[in-house]
């Protein structure tokens, strides 16, 4: 018992001031932060919110170089009295990182692995490192950090010591608190200082040497030991409990771990600079069981018996979130290897060797096959399915936010736990309540081993009514939770959502305790204000709310998925953040993904597709402290369009299937609507009428674009990148040559129309050749249009919408005849055939022709693979591939996959944007990104190829980009390739110097 020590009066209420002279804030920041500093309304549009259902706009963000200049930033805030709010990856569901404050974001620079103590175990990391980056730079020591949630290639180690995280492998690691060695923090005061388990003697030295920290030390101790016993009457002894703070960790029998004890304090009492992490050797084999039984319920009730036999994880997943993928065509395969039944449980088992993980399993299966509700079983011990089907699970967000023909669904108690042995009746009166309030859709998953219940529940959040009975569920669900003995929150943590509901669940005395500490480290009520202990209302702020009136513009896309609103299209985004993933999964089913190049080279929220949803969300202007405040015209939001390749990578990879290419076409017309647009608009996106008039003398423009001075001075003029080498138009055009050259071969399987898209007809029209050859030897009468006619992309993506939808009528009045008598369109260009299998349609969203034209148009893998009795050539090589980012996300590279394969080729297909993509690489200002984006995946992998090696890219862009980048190889097309095999031409070395004569000698970058 500590007598006599005088602990600051418990923060119970939010202060009202001080008032903050945001100028003087930001230019003394700006002055001495070494880093960003940002209070531009698109910065403040960006943070403005995060995985949960809450907004606030922040006052400023600052993004700190070091750990040091993020203490400074604090010292400034704090000379200033503003309130600050910690991020890492911002995908926190109870609005933990959405505030009115300063926002500090540890994610682009503090990073770092400061060191690695492998004997013993143990590692310092700065707040701002990815977990998946973590392991990954682990992985040559055996070791890992166990806890392991859903977000963990975009979650940081800051935010899981925030939260305190879980995720499936707590079942066998435990939460981040256990898992915690010390932690550097920081107060608001400026008290820096290690902090983890701290013995009587350590206590009694740091009380001794007298100060602040030893104020710190004397005042806890004081509180822990006044509510010492209340303490342990209500903090619930089960593995989840991560709602309040953990005082547990200060009881004498914890050994007054303050390290511990701070995990889980969502940035309301320190900062934490570094921290020194436990880590476990990472299994060397798994396997997975597959557990099917009647409905969800009775899969609860099976859950303690297979704890006993110490899985590495127990998750549960019901027949709606099944049912939720399904309709949304998710993981197609993965399903397909769910055992019968109505609700499953997914059990794994780690060890050194397979058999040993095989072994547990079998011990487990043999006590189920006893039991009284014998499951029915699927058993898979091979890495690569077993993470298909986790992928089932974790995406479990994804697949029940919006469902088609479904209400949308949301957060709000999306993470209780109870103690696992009463999990069975816990989930039966828990569908009881949703029930009652009609919300009877939301589906059941989670970590049931631990006792902990994921769901998402279709509440109605833009009425009065709506967010009352949303309210009303929420005091409802909280009673049931606690009288079965559980925590409010079992791993996402409190936030603003949960705060509110603490009382019910600590009592009054505990919550004194709370406020009490929260006063120790943070009296005034500056770090993260709001949040788990004087919080706001679990009903304001809201990211929707009664008040949210948000413009639904006219515009010029059909957003057929989106019942015809941009405005439900910009709702999309649900704010999961994988578009913030920094690294590609090479043995993961992302890998090969697109998602999200700009972020990944930049680092930066407003780059990544979440941010550019977050400012169009704020662009409309739904909120009277909307951060954008000048709708289509905003130049926040056109910066951060600026960057986005409009790959379409988000379109496939994003659970949601946000559009960003397409929003961003939308926006740059409305935005440039009646106005002079920049140079490069003229200039590229009129590409196919200029490539027209240069087709009348195309030496004389290449000799011009090319000549020294002239090129130079016409690319600054015309808003080009200078250092990039303008394309060669090819002497020839593919069209006229055909034309003059007429139909060949039998022509038996029918006619196609073969497209001759703008770059393919005028750039590289050998590849239009060497299409005919294949498609006359597969027994197809190969026809191109009458005339010049073209897809309308480059007008797309530079948003001249208007004109597109002028020459994509045209080209379709002129195709009506094929379209209609059922022939086939056959694209080269990946992005020309995905207008027409995507854009076009969603313009006319109601034509018929339209509608023809997206069925009928085919990739040639697609339609040669559809040929019955046609078969590949055999090539017999390996192959490094670049497939076009709209070819990934709009067409499927798996058909091209297949056919490769069955001409013997080995492909390696590499994932991440080649970063020209299109007009973007070849705009002034976008070198570096363009660059970078290409040093992500494609680069590495070509130079990594040996000279046998086939370079395959079937996208213009691609080609451009490898050819330029001066690594001395060149790509192909698949038409190529596939016309070396049918023509028997021999590859040799360099396979692009036999395949194919190009226009003219490689350009590579710097050059004219
Ligand atoms: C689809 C989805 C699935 C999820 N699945 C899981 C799951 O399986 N398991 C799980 O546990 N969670 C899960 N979560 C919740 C969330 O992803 C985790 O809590 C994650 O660890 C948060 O990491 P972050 O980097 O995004 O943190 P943020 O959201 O950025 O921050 C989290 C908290 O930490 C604080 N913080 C950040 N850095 C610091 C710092 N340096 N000092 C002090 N405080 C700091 C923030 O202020 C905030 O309060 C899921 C979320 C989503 C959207
Ligand atoms: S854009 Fe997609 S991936 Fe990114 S946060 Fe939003 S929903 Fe998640
Ligand atoms: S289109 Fe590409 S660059 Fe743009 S937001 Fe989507 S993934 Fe990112």
């Amino acid at each position: 018992m500590t007598d006599q020590v005088l602990v600051p009066g418990p923060v119970t209420t939010r202060p009202r001031g001080p008032y903050v002279r945001l100028r003087d804030l930001e230019r003394d920041l700006a002055a001495r932060v070494d880093g960003e500093v940002r209070f531009d309304p698109g910065s403040r549009g960006a943070y403005s919110t995060d995985g949960s259902n809450y907004r606030q706009v922040p006052l400023g963000v600052v993004v700190p170089r070091t750990v040091d200049a993020a203490a400074e930033a604090i010292a400034v805030c704090r000379e200033h009295g503003a309130p600050i709010t910690s991020r890492g990856g911002g995908t926190s569901l109870g609005g933990q990182t959405c505030n009115a404050a300063v926002v500090v974001d540890w994610s682009k620079y503090c990073h770092r692995l400061v060191s690695v103590d492998a004997a013993a175990r143990t590692c310092v990391v700065e707040p701002g490192i990815v977990l998946d980056v973590l392991n990954r730079l682990l992985a040559d020591t055996g070791l890992m950090f166990g806890p392991r949630p859903s977000t963990h290639s975009q979650c940081t180690l800051g935010g899981m010591i925030g939260n305190n995280s879980c995720g499936s492998t707590a079942q066998a690691y435990g939460k981040t608190a256990d898992n915690i060695a010390r932690l550097e923090i920081l107060t608001y005061d400026g008290q820096r200082m290690w902090v983890g388990p701290t013995g009587e003697e350590e206590f009694g030295r740091i009380v001794a040497e007298g100060g602040p920290r030893a104020r710190i030390y004397r005042e806890l101790r004081a509180i822990v030991d006044e509510h010492a016993d209340e303490i342990r009457r209500r903090f619930p002894g089960i593995p989840r409990r991560v709602s309040g703070y953990n005082l547990d960790q200060l009881l004498p029998e914890a050994g007054f771990d303050l390290a511990r004890a701070l995990v889980g304090s969502e940035g309301t009492l320190v900062t934490v600079l570094r921290a020194e992490l436990r880590l476990v050797p990472a299994p060397k084999a798994e396997c997975l069981l597959l557990l099917g039984y009647h409905d969800i319920d009775v899969a609860a009730d099976a859950v303690p018996r297979i704890v006993r036999y110490g899985p590495l994880q127990l998750e549960g997943v019901d027949d709606k979130l099944v049912d939720y993928e399904r309709r949304n065509h998710m993981h197609p395969d993965a399903l397909k290897r769910l055992p019968e039944g109505g609700g499953w449980l997914m059990v794994s088992f780690g060890a050194d060797s397979q058999k040993e993980a095989d072994a547990k399993a079998c011990d487990l299966l043999k006590e189920l096959k006893g039991s009284e509700h014998a499951p029915h079983i699927s058993f898979i011990d091979d890495a690569k399915t077993e993470k298909k089907l986790w992928e089932v699970r974790e995406s479990g967000l994804g697949a029940t936010a919006r469902v088609p023909g479904m209400r949308e669904t949301w957060e709000g108690f999306e993470d209780s736990a109870v103690p696992p042995d009463r999990l069975g009746g816990y989930l039966r009166d828990l569908r009881r309540l949703f029930e009652e309030f009609g919300y009877g859709d939301a589906s059941l998953y989670g970590h049931f081993g631990q006792g902990c219940v994921h769901t998402r529940i279709p509440f109605d959040l833009v009425t009065a009514d709506g967010v009352a009975a949303f309210r009303a569920f929420l005091e409802r669900a909280a009673d049931l939770v606690i009288s079965y003995g559980g925590s409010l929150s079992g791993e996402h943590g409190d936030g603003q959502a949960r705060g509110e509901l603490l009382p019910k669940m600590f009592g009054p005395a505990v919550m004194t305790a709370f406020e009490r500490v929260k006063a120790v480290f943070d009296p005034g009520d500056r770090m993260n204000p709001g949040k788990v202990v004087a919080p706001y209302r679990l009903d304001e702020n809201l990211r929707l709310g009664p008040e949210w009136t948000p413009a639904d513009p006219a515009v010029h896309f059909g957003y057929p998925d989106d019942e015809g609103s941009f405005q439900r299209a910009v709702m999309r985004c649900v704010g999961v953040g994988q578009c913030r993933k920094q690294t590609s999964d090479t043995d993961h089913e992302h890998a090969g993904d697109v998602m999200c190049p700009s972020y990944r080279a930049t680092g930066e929220e407003e780059h990544s597709t979440r941010g550019r949803s977050r400012l169009l969300f704020e662009m409309l202007n739904g909120h009277a402290d909307s951060a954008v405040r000048d709708g289509w015209r905003s130049t926040a939001v056109h910066d951060a369009l600026d960057l986005c390749l409009a790959c379409k990578g988000c379109k496939h990879d994003c659970p949601m299937q946000v559009d960003m290419a397409t929003y961003k076409a939308e926006f740059l017309a409305h935005h440039y609507a009646r106005r002079i647009r920049p140079m490069d608009h003229y200039v590229m996106g009129w590409l196919p009428v200029w490539a027209r008039v240069a087709a009348l003398a195309p030496g004389v423009v290449n000799a011009l674009a090319h000549a020294p001075v002239l090129s130079g001075l016409g690319k600054r003029l015309a808003g080009l990148e200078p250092a990039r080498p303008v394309p060669e138009f090819a002497r020839v055009r593919f069209s006229d040559w055909y034309r003059r050259r007429g139909t060949r071969g039998g022509g038996e399987r029918g006619p196609v129309v073969l497209w001759p898209d703008t770059f393919t007809d005028n750039f590289h029209p050998h590849i239009g050749r060497a299409a005919v050859e294949v498609l006359e030897a597969a027994g197809y009468r190969v026809l191109i249009p009458p005339r010049t006619l073209c897809c309308g992309l480059t007008w797309i993506s530079t948003g001249q919408l208007g004109v597109a939808r002028r020459v994509l009528r045209r080209t379709v009045r002129t195709l009506a005849p094929a379209l209609r008598r059922g022939i086939p369109i056959v694209g080269l260009e990946p992005s020309c055939t995905a207008v027409f299998r995507a854009d076009a349609p969603e313009m006319f969203a109601h034509d018929r022709d339209f509608a023809r034209l997206r069925e009928q148009t085919r990739t040639l893998a697609e339609l040669l693979s559809a040929t019955d009795g046609w078969d590949p050539p055999r090539i017999d090589r390996d192959a490094v591939a670049q497939p076009h980012c709209h070819h990934h996300s709009v067409l499927g590279f798996e058909t091209d996959r297949a056919l490769l394969s069955r001409a013997g080729v080995r492909v390696e297909a590499v994932g991440g944007c080649c970063g020209l993509a299109g007009n973007f690489g070849f705009t002034a200002g976008h070198l570096e990104v363009s660059m970078t984006c290409a040093e992500h995946e494609i680069l590495p992998a070509v130079r990594a190829a040996d000279a046998r090696t086939v370079v395959l890219a079937d996208g213009f862009s691609c080609r451009t980009q490898i050819e330029q980048a001066g690594v001395g190889r060149q790509a192909i097309h698949l038409a190529e390739l596939l016309a070396a095999g049918v023509c028997g031409t021999p590859l040799g070395d360099h396979p692009e110097w036999r395949a194919s004569r190009r226009p003219g000698p490689p350009r590579v970058l710097g050059t004219r």
